[in-house]
């Protein structure tokens, strides 16, 4: 039976290349409903996100009773807590969705492979339930369901099911008419432009789930720019090029073949370019991830394709630096990327390029660090390792955008998985924790001073006199106002104080 009609629940995905957590809109929804249209242009596909569900359940129950079949998307391996929606991470909600539709439950996305949790300090835990489960790409698995029917699937060599999932994205733009925030105007479209990592050729780093898609596959900059000028045309104003290991090597020819590709400045600034010529008027153009030892290896190329960036992105954008931890025992045992000299050096070159105060009231572009407790050869020396890093970081002078600190997540089938059965996160862990909270409230003062103005704050939450704001883009600083203002209304803010992750603000009329 050939698949007509389709409902997409949207569980939210954050995957280390890749989030889908509102505002941000993941590649997955969007690369099923291209693939349903490709193959049908009569095909109906639905989208729900998982917080409109839990809000109004009896649209859920009414639209799976009008399709052949209910995709879940899910995985929010990585551990975090979101302002804007709260992934689906417990298997009791799954069971629940299937308690209540009125047609089959197929599950999808980053849950499928390496399962649902995404809890720090966990492993991630396998879905054994009797759902219809797609491994894998959507866009060959649903393109073929409508095409020929759920019973004559057959798998593609994975670089034709590149391609078309290439085309899917491109057409599934359309599914934004029916994102939630779509109408607040902060809807963020995560972009692919390759997948995989370049580090595949050494394994990658022990807890990443990046190296298992093989050798990296680009996509071409015609499709990437189609999809942004599709989804600008329907009226998306924010973008970001989080989908990859590392910007800076897009469309390196060295790309799969060296564990440090150099950077291609020609094609990076064609893409960029090429973004910016469809979509004249955008409002966020960012990044997400970039390997801070691409920029050790190849320090003027990287220079210039820093600059490439900040020519034509939007301020406030993010070089997310997974640095993990500068104890060299960890970074051996589990083939991190730098030491603490490569991590100090890729940090100052970002600031020389990036520093500099954009329009919207925040420097263009400053790194952002990653460091993850648990790995396996972890011990109380390595916060002292971490915190010399952080306190050269002080001494130089250098600006940093935001420190995550992360307990490891086991996923399945990474190498990690393999190694220990549950992370064991060494002491003086809490003591560490609170000197980054500190350094960060001290960090953010230098960010945006006192008086600092932003503009383009979205407000998401309001709470108990309290406003919850941030701007569209890469990491947006949490802004509170102490005044119940309309929720999505669009404001500027001047900076009053600081917390080590918000800042409080009052509304500048
Ligand atoms: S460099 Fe490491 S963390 Fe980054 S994508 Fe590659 S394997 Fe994953």
């Amino acid at each position: 039976m050939k698949l007509r009609r389709l409902l997409i629940v949207d569980g939210y995905t954050d995957e280390p290349a890749g989030l889908g957590v509102p505002p941000y809109l993941d590649v997955y929804s969007r690369e099923v409903y291209g693939a349903m249209k490709l193959a049908d242009k009569y095909s109906t596909v639905y989208y729900l996100t998982i917080d409109q569900v839990r809000s109004n359940r009896s649209l859920f129950v009414e639209l799976s009773g009008k399709v052949d079949l209910t995709l879940v998307v899910a995985g929010a391996l990585v551990p975090g807590r979101y302002l804007g929606g709260e992934p689906l991470r417990d298997v009791e909600e799954l069971r629940l969705l299937k308690l209540w539709s009125n047609s089959p439950i197929a599950l999808g996305g980053p849950i499928t492979t390496y399962g649902i949790g995404g809890i720090g300090g966990k492993r991630t835990e396998i879905i054994d339930e009797d759902f219809i489960i797609i491994r894998g790409d959507l866009a060959p698995w649903f393109y073929q369901a409508a095409k020929y029917g759920i019973d004559r699937i057959s798998s593609l060599d994975p670089r034709e099911s590149y391609y078309l999932r290439s085309k899917a994205l491109i057409r599934g733009t359309e599914i934004v008419l029916q994102h939630p925030n779509m109408n607040i105007g902060n809807l963020t479209l995560e972009i692919e432009t390759y997948r995989g990592c370049a580090r595949w050729v050494s394994g990658g780093c022990s807890f990443c789930i990046d190296p298992q898609y093989g050798k990296p596959l680009v996509r071409p900059i015609y499709d990437i720019v189609k999809e942004v000028e599709n989804a600008y045309k329907l009226g998306v104003r924010n973008f970001r090029l989080g989908r990859q290991s590392d910007i800076l090597v897009y469309g390196s020819p060295e790309l799969g073949v060296n564990e440090w590709p150099k950077p291609n400045i020609r094609l990076l600034t064609q893409l960029f370019n090429g973004i910016r010529n469809v979509a004249p008027s955008l409002i966020t153009l960012h990044i997400d991830n970039v390997n801070p030892r691409t920029i050790y290896e190849w320090p003027d190329l990287s220079r210039r394709a820093l600059k490439t960036i900040v020519e034509y992105h939007t301020p406030g954008d993010v070089a997310a630096l997974g640095i993990e931890s500068v104890d060299p025992k960890v970074v051996k045992l589990n083939n991190l990327k730098v030491d603490i000299d490569q991590a100090i050096f890729a940090i100052e070159v970002i600031n020389e390029i990036g520093r500099k105060r954009g329009w919207n009231g925040l420097p263009h572009l400053l790194p952002g660090i990653n460091f993850i407790a648990g790995l396996p050869g972890e011990s109380k020396e390595t916060w002292e390792f971490n915190k010399e890093l952080l306190r050269r970081i002080e001494r130089k002078g250098l600006l940093v955008r935001r420190v995550n600190l992360r307990k490891l997540s086991i996923i399945e089938g990474t190498k990690v998985s393999y190694m220990i059965k549950k992370p064991r996160i060494a002491k003086g862990y809490e003591s560490f924790r609170k000197y980054v909270l500190k350094w960060q409230e001290e960090m953010l003062r230098k960010v945006v001073p006192i008086g600092t103005k932003l503009v383009n704050v979205v407000i998401e939450k309001v709470e108990r006199g309290v406003s919850y704001g941030r701007q569209p883009g890469s990491y947006p600083i949490t802004v509170e106002i102490p005044q119940e203002l309309e929720k999505y209304s669009w404001i500027s803010v001047e900076v009053k104080r600081h917390h080590s992750r918000s800042v409080l603000a009052e509304i500048v009329w």
